[in-house]
C-alpha cells in the first residue's frame, strides 16, 4: 500500500512512524520500500530480531553495485530480522557482506534456520535463553570487528522502548542484560546511565556514564549527561570541564552549550554565558531551552526587549516560560505585546510535516538546574516528560540499529561528498513509500537444506 512522508525525514523517524502508522496485521514483518529516495545514504534498515525493515532503492550506487540492488538489500535486512549479523572477512561475498541476495554464509544460514519458526510479535525478548546462547556461540566464531554486538544493541533498544512507556524497572533489567551480553559496548552503558539519571539515581548514573566515556570518548551524549549529573551532584567545576570536553569533540551539541552557559551565568560571567547560549541557538535554532535560558540571562543584565524576544521564541518552541519572567518583562518593556497564551491553552501547534506528532520534539527535553536553580525540574508537564523520553528512546537505537550494507568504500564516499543531492523542488510531488506485505524466504546457498515450511 502506498504511504507518503515529507522530504528529508531522518530514517529513524521514518522507522518510528512506520511502526506507529502501519498495521502489520497478520503479516510477520513489515517492509517499507522507499522509491526514488535515499535518506542518509543507508541502503536499508532493520534491527536484529525486529519486525520492521526498510529498503531504499535510490542510493547513488544502487544501480552500479550488484550488492546494493533492492533484492540484495531486502534479503540482507530480512536476514537481520531473523538474527543474521555482519560476518567477518570469511563471510565476504555473502549477502550479509557485499554479496548477492541469495548467498548466505554458513554461520548466518545456521542462525536463520534456527530462528525460522520464531514469533515476530515478541521481538528480542521472545528469543529465549537457549537461542541467545546458540546465537552468541555462532557470533563468536567470527563477525565484523568494527561494530558493537547487535544482540546487545537489540536488547538495550527493547529496554529503551519499555522506558518510553514508563516501565522503568523492566527497562533497567533489559539494559543490564544487554550490558551482560557485551560489557564493552559504550552505547549500552550510556543508555543505562541516561535511564538512571532520569530517575535521579545520580551516583550510579555517573558511574555508568564514566564507563561509557572510558570505552569511547566519542560517546558525547553520555558525556553531556555526565556533565549534567556532575552539576546536579554539586561538582560544578568537573561538570564544566566535562562539558567543555564534549564541545571539543562535538561542536554541534546545543545541550552542552546551554549547560556551560548556565554555569557561567551562575558565576556572573554574563558575557561568556550569553555567548555560549547564542552559540547553542546558532547550532540549533529550534532548541527551545537555549532561548529560554538566554531570555533569563538577558533579563538579569537589563536587556528586557531582547529578553522578551528570546522568551517568545522559547514559548513558540514549546518551552514553559515561567509566569514571573513574563510579568517582569511586561513591566520593563513599555510596548510589550499582550502575553501569548500559556502553552496549555495555546490554539494548537503548527503541524510540521516531518514531525506531525506534536509530542515529538527535536531536542532531548529542557535542561534542569539543581535545586536552587531558577527553574523547576523538567519544565513541569508530565506529558512533555513522556514525549521527551519517547523522543530520547527513539534516538537511542543509534548505531546498533541502523545498518549499512557493506563497509565504507572510500572512493564512493568521495563521490558522495563531491556531489550532494539537490533538494527536491517543493512543487514536485513527493515520492511515495510503498509498503508490501508477507514475504517467504528460501535459503538457496546450501541446496541440501530442507525447504522452509509453506506460509
Ligand atoms: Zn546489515
Amino acid at each position: 500500500m502506498p504511504w507518503t512522508i515529507g522530504p528529508a525525514v531522518p530514517l529513524q523517524t521514518i522507522m518510528t512512524r512506520l511502526h506507529r502508522e502501519m498495521a502489520v496485521g497478520s503479516a510477520d514483518v513489515l517492509v517499507g520500500f522507499a522509491a526514488e529516495r535515499c535518506e542518509g545514504l543507508h541502503y536499508g534498515v532493520a534491527q536484529l530480531f525486529g519486525r520492521v525493515a526498510m529498503v531504499q532503492t535510490s542510493c547513488l550506487d544502487t544501480a552500479v553495485l550488484s550488492n546494493t540492488t533492492a533484492e540484495a538489500v531486502l534479503s540482507h535486512e530480512i536476514g537481520h530480522l531473523f538474527g543474521a549479523f555482519h560476518p567477518g572477512p570469511s563471510g565476504a561475498g555473502s549477502v550479509m557482506r557485499y554479496g548477492p541476495a541469495d548467498r548466505f554464509d554458513s554461520r548466518n544460514a545456521r542462525i536463520i534456520r534456527m530462528m525460522r519458526a520464531r514469533d515476530f510479535t515478541t521481538g528480542v525478548p521472545g528469543v529465549d535463553e537457549a537461542m541467545r546462547k546458540a546465537w552468541t556461540t555462532i557470533y563468536a566464531e567470527g563477525h565484523a570487528s568494527d561494530e558493537p554486538n547487535p544482540l546487545a544493541g537489540a536488547i538495550a533498544n527493547a529496554g529503551a522502548a519499555l522506558a518510553a512507556e514508563g516501565k522503568m524497572p523492566e527497562a533497567e533489567a533489559l539494559i543490564r542484560e544487554a550490558v551482560g551480553v557485551d560489557p564493552s559496548a559504550a552505547r549500552v552503558h550510556s543508555m543505562l546511565g541516561l535511564l538512571l539519571s532520569e530517575q535521579g539515581r545520580l551516583p550510579e548514573a555517573a558511574s555508568e556514564l564514566q564507563t561509557a566515556k572510558r570505552l569511547s570518548f566519542r560517546e558525547t551524549e553520555a558525556r553531556t549527561e555526565l556533565g549534567f549529573v556532575l552539576l546536579k551532584l554539586g561538582r560544578e567545576e568537573e561538570a564544566l570541564v566535562e562539558l567543555r570536553d564534549v564541545l571539543r569533540v562535538e561542536r554541534r551539541a546545543p545541550r552542552a552549550y546551554v549547560w556551560v552557559g548556565m554555569i557561567l551565568a551562575r558565576r556572573n560571567r554574563v558575557p561568556e554565558a550569553i555567548s555560549a547560549l547564542r552559540t547553542a541557538i546558532a547550532v540549533d535554532p529550534t532548541y527551545g531551552p537555549a532561548q529560554l535560558e538566554l531570555a533569563g540571562v538577558l533579563d538579569r543584565v537589563g536587556q528586557p526587549a531582547e529578553a522578551w524576544a528570546a522568551a517568545e521564541r522559547a514559548h513558540d518552541l514549546g518551552e514553559d516560560v515561567p509566569g514571573a519572567l513574563w510579568q517582569r518583562l511586561v513591566d520593563k518593556v513599555p510596548t510589550a505585546p499582550p502575553l501569548p497564551p500559556t502553552c496549555a491553552g495555546a490554539p494548537g501547534p503548527a503541524i510540521d510535516l516531518d514531525r506531525p506528532d506534536a509530542g515529538a520534539r527535536a531536542h532531548p527535553g529542557p535542561p534542569r538546574l539543581p535545586a536552587g536553580g531558577r527553574r523547576g525540574p523538567a519544565g513541569g508537564r508530565a506529558a512533555d516528560r513522556v514525549a521527551a523520553r519517547a523522543e530520547r528512546a527513539a534516538r537511542l537505537p543509534g548505531a546498533p540499529s541502523v545498518v549499512r550494507l557493506g563497509d565504507p568504500r572510500p572512493v564512493l564516499t568521495a563521490v558522495r561528498l563531491a556531489q550532494p543531492f539537490a533538494p527536491m523542488p517543493s512543487y514536485m510531488p513527493q515520492p511515495p513509500l510503498t509498503l508490501s506485505g508477507v514475504f517467504s524466504y528460501t535459503l538457496v546457498a546450501e541446496p541440501k537444506a530442507p525447504p522452509p515450511p509453506p506460509r
